[in-house]
């Protein structure tokens, strides 16, 4: 009930953006359900502070879906700010000609996503540099490549585990779905609209919605059907805990950000015929990476075989965490909070000087 009222007073107080509030820019992005334009606040709007800056803002005009990505960044706002882009409005458009829209507005948090910033020439020294602001003189090799990789899934993890905390399973986390902030200098989830709400029983997976079979842990057709769809608000919240603690459905979230892990040590992994392959591999090793490593190192490209001199680095803590990550029972992936307390995440990372590192 607590939940609902205070959505109810936090609504009534925050400002109600229309349609005609908002000048539509550039296209960021198009997907199946919503196509996603950085905007800015209309010079017409009466509402002018905190987001009066060109561009300031992005604007995903949403399919029916849209209605649970709202809820979801909503949620977020209240229980996990910081892991996610800054949501800031969210209302129905139902006088546009294609019918029904939902319209989605967040603070427009930078131009690169960790997909980008991965896919550069200079990765992971271009992130070293906006995560840091500056170039560091150390020079350029293996230990310092494991710092960088090490600060980049710490702030992966702290987000998701501020999700999960909070009862929500993003089910998409992908490169592509992490941007890069420019004004935290750190990394925040983007892109609710496959999450799911455990707490409330809020679940909604349109039939014809494929999870990114990229990124997807095997269980998930699994997923999907064993949790209920939406039941009332009190019988959701007294059987959720149990459902939660069943299934560890968290746990799809850790098997995709552990191959991000694995994208960033493998640079031959990091298109998009790397990691079909990659998936191919491991599939035909029963999922146990241990397998994948002894069939591929014999004749490891040098490439390859960097990668894993990266994850061998201080004892193989690095190849013990992705370990831990990417397995097929979901019962055995790391949660979140205890991947954070791994002891990869004990040496220094970079040392950023922001109250979330
Ligand atoms: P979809 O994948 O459904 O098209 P996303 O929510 O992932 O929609 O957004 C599409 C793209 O728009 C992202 O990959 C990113 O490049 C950009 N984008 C989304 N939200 C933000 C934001 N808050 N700030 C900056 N760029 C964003
Ligand atoms: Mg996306």
């Amino acid at each position: 009930f607590d939940m609902f009222f205070l959505a109810f007073v936090e609504r009534l107080f925050r400002p109600t953006f229309k349609k005609y509030d908002f000048v539509l820019g550039k296209k960021l992005g198009e997907g199946a359900f919503g196509v996603v334009y950085r905007a800015s606040l209309s010079k017409k709007s009466s509402f002018k502070v905190p987001y009066q800056k060109d561009g300031d803002l992005v604007l995903k005009k949403a399919t029916e879906y849209g209605a649970v990505e709202i809820w979801m960044n909503e949620r977020v706002r209240r229980a996990c700010a910081n892991s996610c882009a800054d949501f800031v409005y969210g209302f129905l458009e139902s006088s546009s000609k294609k019918g029904t829209e939902y319209w989605l507005i967040w603070r427009y948090e930078g131009e690169s996503t960790l997909y980008d910033l991965m896919h550069s020439k200079e990765f992971p020294y271009n992130v070293e540099t906006m995560i840091l602001g500056e170039v560091q003189e150390l020079p350029k090799g293996l230990e310092r490549e494991n710092r960088i990789i090490q600060t980049i899934m710490r702030q992966v993890l702290f987000a998701l585990d501020g999700l999960h905390s909070t009862g929500i399973v993003h089910r998409d986390i992908k490169p592509q779905n992490i941007i890069f902030s420019e004004g935290s200098r750190t990394f925040k989830i983007i892109d609710l609209g496959a999450a799911a709400d455990l707490r409330v029983g809020i679940n909604y997976i349109p039939k014809e919605f494929l999870l990114d079979p990229r990124y997807a842990a095997p269980e998930q057709y699994i997923m999907s059907t064993q949790t209920p769809s939406a039941p009332s608000a009190p019988v959701a919240t007294a059987l959720s805990p149990v459902l939660w603690q069943m299934n560890l459905p968290d746990r799809f979230d850790i098997y995709s950000a552990g191959l991000i892990f694995l994208q960033m040590t493998f640079p031959g992994l990091r298109s998009d015929n790397g990691l079909i392959q990659f998936n191919r591999q491991l599939k035909r090793c029963d999922y146990d990476l241990n397998a994948w490593r002894k069939s591929v190192e014999p004749r490891a490209s040098s490439d390859l075989r960097k990668g894993f001199e990266l994850l061998d680095l201080d004892g193989g803590i690095g190849w013990e965490l992705l370990t831990s990550m990417v397995r097929y029972k979901a019962g055995q992936r790391m949660s979140a909070k205890a991947a954070l307390a791994h002891p990869y995440f004990a040496r220094e990372g970079l040392l950023v000087l922001s109250f979330m590192q």
